[in-house]
């Protein structure tokens, strides 16, 4: 087998200017050249991972199908690259730290004294090649959270030294940096970045290129002035990546400065000639589809601005893109605080104004009130609805609540005294939740589902069974099974083993399916989710 190459994709100046971003697009250039390529984010907080951060700050966690849950990046890297990202290919400070310690008490390092250096660096090394082994990638991306300077990712620096100390052909680091057009200037300022590399080079690390994200292109002085001043190769070496529409066209911006054949040079790879069709069919309906599709999204969570909303819920935002431009239509979405309803009733009839409804997954009791008013309207006045696991299950209490008249059905999560918990914990969660046993362990990761063939969902699907990604901790409460199903609610998916409930749907509907699982995890550009597809079917047809 050839040899793996790295490619260590930090950051500087500013977080949140597309680092993750950058690195799948680098994943994707390569991919279209021939290479088989997969990524790495190393995150540097303790929290062992993403499970218990809170998403409004954080940002969403993603799931993989092992079960990990992980940076919303890992999400980008499935969607740039078109595969599976696992486990391996995700690592905080904390779950380094606690491999190292659950491997001194085991008596793996024979007596030495464990120091913070190598054993920390020696580690990060140890996943990144076990990653790489499992992935059997070509290239691996490393893409390190935060940026240079920071005193938390310097262990993770400190293995990029190491591996390209060893190995100079085989690392390629790239630093993806800002470079503000201040307003009272009106000029693009480039010192920041040269801070950066410096602060680079006092950690032994000198960039190959810089991605220099800013509002504008960067010109030709300013590309002279970096090389000059930073010590880059030549102005091949510093990559112009201003703000584009839409994140999907930044392989091409990438592309079109030979970003590519400028790693193979450096990493001594071959790569192929490939036009990569299916992808640029994609942007170009990106760039073109006009007719707009109106969807609500209905939740919590959305009051604290913009930015912070869009990235909770990222893989649904996506998963509607993907769908949508599959239909040649440009999705429009609103944002609506389920609270209003609780407020403001008459409200509702909002919703009338929309194509479709979705209520994402979520947690804890604030706004469900005006949630499950919300689900109630779109299932009497037929509007398209999908409901995305909370969404899923708070279905499941309105149509208990309002069709069976269920007074006070509710979930174990808000309510345990109620005299119908539609929604409870199995015996193995209400044990955790008694034990506060929280980290990682909901029910995560892939698991099967049987559809049920009459159902809307094996039409959509076209597969007898199916495999999607989980993270709750409550579930369908079988007891209630038979006569939610004699109401008309049917019972579309479960899982074989356990006989869980993982789909519901409406028959007499134009469209109404909840999932217990996330499928917006696993919708792609090339490979939209046939449930969000069916979503945006039905939603044209009803306009
Ligand atoms: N709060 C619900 C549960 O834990 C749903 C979780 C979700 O929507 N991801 O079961």
């Amino acid at each position: 087998m050839q040899k793996t190459k790295y490619i260590f994709v930090v950051g500087g100046v500013l977080s949140g200017v597309g680092k993750g971003i950058t690195a799948a697009s680098i994943g994707r250039i390569l991919i279209n050249r021939g290479l088989k390529v997969s990524a790495i984010k190393i995150d540097p907080y303790i929290n062992v991972d993403a499970g218990t951060m809170n998403p409004t700050v954080h940002g969403e966690v993603f799931v993989t199908d092992d079960g990990d849950e992980t940076d919303q990046d890992i999400g980008n890297y499935e969607r740039f690259l078109d595969c599976d990202i696992n486990s391996p290919n995700y690592m905080t400070t904390g779950r380094i730290y606690l491999n190292v310690i659950q491997k001194e008490r085991a008596m793996k390092y024979k007596g030495k004294c464990v120091e913070v250096v190598p054993h920390i660096p020696l580690e990060v090394m140890e996943r990144i090649n076990a990653a790489a082994a499992a992935s059997a990638a070509k290239v691996m991306i490393i893409e390190v959270g935060g940026t240079v300077g920071e005193y938390q990712n310097i262990l993770f620096l400190e293995t990029a030294r190491m591996m390209k100390l060893k190995e100079p052909d085989d690392v390629a680091l790239v630093l993806v940096s800002y470079l503000p057009v201040p307003s009272h200037l009106g000029e693009m300022k480039t010192k920041p970045t040269q801070h950066a590399v410096r602060t680079m080079n006092n950690s032994g690390l000198q960039p190959d290129f810089i991605v220099a994200r800013g509002p504008d292109e960067l010109d030709k002085p300013r590309k002279e002035t970096l090389v000059a001043n930073c010590g880059m190769r030549s102005e091949n070496h510093v990559i112009s990546a201003p703000d584009v529409k839409s994140i999907y066209e930044i392989p091409a911006l990438l592309e079109r400065q030979n970003f590519s054949e400028l790693l193979a040079k450096q990493l001594k790879l071959k790569l192929r000639n490939k036009k990569n069709l299916r992808w640029n069919h994609f942007v170009q309906k990106v760039k073109t589809s006009e007719q707009p599709v109106k969807i609500a999204v209905v939740g919590k969570y959305f009051g604290t601005g913009n930015y912070t909303l869009s990235d909770s819920y990222i893989s649904v935002i996506e998963a509607i893109k993907h769908a949508s431009f599959a239909h040649n239509v440009k999705p429009e979405l609103t944002w609506v605080d389920s609270e209003e309803y609780e407020a403001n009733p008459a409200k509702l009839k909002e919703l009338n104004s929309f194509d479709a409804v979705i209520v994402p997954g979520g947690f804890g009791t604030r706004g469900i009130e005006g949630i499950i008013a919300a689900i109630r309207y779109v299932r009497e006045n037929k509007i398209p609805y999908l409901g995305l696991c909370y969404g899923m299950q708070l279905a499941a209490i309105e149509f208990a609540r309002h069709v069976l008249h269920f007074t006070g059905a509710h979930t174990v999560e808000c309510n345990p005294d109620s005299p119908y918990l539609i929604i409870s914990a199995n015996p193995t969660q209400a044990k955790n939740i008694r034990e506060d046993r929280y980290g990682g362990t909901m029910r995560l990761g892939a698991y099967r589902c049987v559809l049920k063939k009459s159902s809307r969902a094996h039409k959509l699907y076209k597969a007898d069974e199916i495999s999607e990604r989980h993270r709750h901790r409550y579930e369908f409460n079988n007891e209630f099974r038979v006569q939610m199903e004699a109401a008309g609610l049917e019972v579309a998916g479960v899982n074989p083993e356990s006989d869980l409930v993982e789909i519901i749907e409406l028959k007499d509907h134009p469209y109404f399916v909840g999932t217990q699982f996330h499928p917006e995890f696993k919708s792609r550009p090339l490979n939209p989710h046939p449930l969000f597809m069916g979503l945006i079917k039905a939603a044209l047809a009803e306009k």
